[in-house]
Order: C-alpha cells, then structure tokens, then sequence
C-alpha cells in the first residue's frame, strides 16, 4: 500500500499536498520546524528533524513510507541529500519536486556567485544600502562587511540580538511586484542579496530589482545528488500512480 512522506516547507509542497489530499492518498508533510507558526495542510503533519540520513531510514521503516517527495526549497541541501541517502538505504522511492531557476532577462543587473561566502565577498566596498532577502537563517556571514546599512525580510520576530544592526521587515510570502518595489523605495535599497530559489512566491524582489534598475548578487544553487526530479505537481501525481 502506498504511503508518502511529503518533505515540505515551501509552496510547492503545498500545492503538492493538497493535491495528495484531493486524491485521499495515505501521506505525512513533514515540517523542519523552522517558522514558529508553520501553516495548517490538509494532510497528517509532522514537525522537526529526522535525526540525519539514519534518523530518517528509521523513520521511514517505522512508518512503512512506500514514497519519499522531495518538495523542500533548492537551498535544503542537506535534508535533500539525506534524502536520497535514505532511500537509496532502504529502498524507497524518492522524487525531487524542483522548481525551474529564475535566469536574467533584458534588465536584469546580475552578479551571479556560486555561494554564501561569495555573496558576502561581493559586497566588499564602500557602504551602500543591502537588501538582504535570503532569510534569517545564514544573514550571520555578512557580519562580514557591517559597513552596510541592511535590511533583513524575516518570517518571524528575530529573537535575540542580530549580528549587525539591521532594519527588519517581518512577512510571509508570497509577495508582490508592487509590494516589493514600495519597499525597496522606502528603505532606498541600493543593492539586492537573493537566492536563486525560482518559483512565483519570492520572485517579486527580482522583479522590483529590475525596475527600479538595481543590482542583484544572485547565488547560485548548491549542487544535489542524482535524483528523479519533478517539475510540476502533475507529473508526481502521475509518478505516484505509475
Ligand atoms: P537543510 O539545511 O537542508 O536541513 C537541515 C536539517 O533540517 C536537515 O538535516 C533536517 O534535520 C532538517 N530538515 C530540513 N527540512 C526538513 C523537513 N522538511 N522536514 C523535517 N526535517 C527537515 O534545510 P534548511 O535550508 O534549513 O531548510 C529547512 C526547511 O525550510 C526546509 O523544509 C525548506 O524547504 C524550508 N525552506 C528553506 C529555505 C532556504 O532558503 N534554505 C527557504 C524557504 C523554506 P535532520 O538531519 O535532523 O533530519
């Protein structure tokens, strides 16, 4: 009998449980834990680590997980290697729910570099106004070059003491072109740090970037393990079936 473990925590995932749901398919979504108010699925959730690659075998066999998707943001690399480490240890079917890279277009001013270190090489210089909007998780690197005037976009209040003064905004996307470009009007930002995430809900920021004629430091996405990939929620459905 089929029975999925949906890794989750971004739009997608989303979409791809209620797709699931639709279909009454036995499934679990799966949480890290990361947001202190993760929003409600229509299928079983779970919340938090697995333990690493073992944790995750054990859990997979405890919960007889016939089918492992993959639908967590390109920059999880780690639960995503753990992933097909996993599977490949006990046999279950894993796929990637990947969403296409963004790529520049006409008018896009693109840095492009190939990690966080880089990213925060990049701002070497003199001070400018730096839209952070990568998330709370790896800002502590660009402590780095503090002579930049940051704004920080988070999902939640920051609890304790930032790494550098910064200015923060706190809200979920997704966002919106109109949104994006008043906010970036409105802290005068200079430059953009963004991850190359792809997808609709935070491409917002690239676009407001582009018309309002400013550069964007884009990292690049870390290299996964081989693994069966997905691009859209149709295609899993049909995988699933098959
Ligand atoms: P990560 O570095 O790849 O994962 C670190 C550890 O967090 C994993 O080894 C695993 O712990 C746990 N973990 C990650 N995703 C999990 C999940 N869906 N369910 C259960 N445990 C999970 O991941 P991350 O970059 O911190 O991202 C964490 C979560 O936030 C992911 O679900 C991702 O989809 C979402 N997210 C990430 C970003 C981003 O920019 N990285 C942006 C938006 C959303 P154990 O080893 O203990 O199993």
């Amino acid at each position: 009998m089929t029975r999925i473990l949906l890794l989750g925590g971004t739009t997608e995932a989303n979409l791809m449980a209620q797709a699931i749901a639709k279909a009454e398919l036995p499934a679990v979504y799966s949480y890290a834990g990361r947001t202190e108010t993760p929003m409600g699925q229509p299928i079983h959730m779970r919340v938090g680590g697995f333990g690493g690659t073992e944790g995750l075998c054990a859990y997979l066999q405890a919960e007889q997980i016939t089918h492992v998707i993959d639908a967590t943001h390109p920059f999880a690399a780690q639960m995503s290697s753990n992933a097909v480490a996993a599977c490949t240890a006990t046999g279950t079917a894993l796929i990637a729910l990947e969403r296409a890279p963004w790529t520049p277009g006409e008018g896009d001013l693109w840095t492009r570099v190939p990690d966080l270190p880089s990213a925060v090489a990049a701002l070497a210089g003199p001070p400018r106004r730096v839209f952070l909007a990568i998330g709370r998780q790896h800002v502590d690197a660009f402590a780095a070059q503090p002579q930049h005037r940051y704004l920080l976009r988070v999902v939640d209040e920051p609890t304790g003491l930032l790494p550098f003064p910064a200015e923060v905004v706190v809200a979920r996307g997704p966002f919106d072109l109109a949104g994006d470009i008043d906010l970036m009007r409105q802290h005068e930002t200079e430059v953009v740090v963004a991850k190359n995430a792809g997808g609709k809900g935070a491409v917002a920021k690239i676009a407001a970037a582009r018309a309002l004629g400013l550069p964007v430091v884009m990292i690049d996405r870390p290299v996964l393990p081989q693994r069966r990939v997905a691009h859209g929620v149709a295609d899993v459905m049909a995988w699933l079936s098959a």
